[in-house]
């Protein structure tokens, strides 16, 4: 990947080449599990472009399912966030207007194997921790994704006016 133009992707204003084959915008939960998989196949030529300056994690829990506990353990950070994650073996879903239950399911880890409510904080820092350093890139806004018309490969735009090539790019 090759950047060039204005900041050089937060990086002090120099014009910067960067070999990067994958572009992901965003780091989020999706974002981030994203770069974690890639690292996981040995593929390293990864950057997540986060418009925040640090990990943004919005809201407080995330219930998560045995299919994402699945998820979680391919990506290798499932055993660490067991250790805090609060197992659910039931679940209402009440009006909080009248205190009615619109739905109650029992025994879920019975019949489905796993689900456990975890702090957003702690899955977006334990994706983030397994990440080869500086994959993730803070203070970099994308504004749009074009088609390189000579390469066909993705261009993508920063606000600073920098322009990042990749092979390819995700935008979860
Ligand atoms: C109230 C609520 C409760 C929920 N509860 C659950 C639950 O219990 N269980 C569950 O599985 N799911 C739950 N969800 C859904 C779950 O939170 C989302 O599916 C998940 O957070 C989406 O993650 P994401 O990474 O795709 O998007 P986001 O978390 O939105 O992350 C997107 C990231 O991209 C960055 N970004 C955006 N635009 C740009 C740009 N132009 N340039 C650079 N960066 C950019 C943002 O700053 C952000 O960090 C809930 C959602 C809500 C709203």
């Amino acid at each position: 990947m090759e950047v060039r133009g204005g900041g050089g992707a937060g990086s002090g204003g120099a014009e910067h080449e960067h070999n990067r084959d994958i572009i992901i915008v965003g780091g989020g939960i999706c974002g981030l599990a994203t770069a974690l998989a890639f690292h996981r196949k040995g593929i390293e030529k990864v950057v997540v472009l986060e418009k925040s300056e640090k990990l943004r994690a919005i809201g407080a829990g995330i219930i998560t399912q045995a299919n994402g506990w699945r998820a979680l353990d391919q990506l290798g950070v499932a055993a660490k966030l067991r250790q805090t994650a609060v197992p659910l073996p039931n679940i209402s879903i009440i009006f909080s207007s009248s205190g009615k239950i619109m739905y109650a399911f029992d025994n879920l880890l019975g019949r489905d194997g796993e689900m456990r409510c975890l702090k957003r904080a702690d899955l977006m820092q334990a994706l983030a921790d397994d990440l080869p350093p500086n994959t993730v890139r803070f203070g970099c806004t994308v504004l749009g994704i074009k088609v390189d018309p000579s390469t066909s490969y993705p261009t993508v735009h920063l606000d600073d006016g920098t322009v990042l090539h990749a092979k390819v790019n995700f935008y979860p």
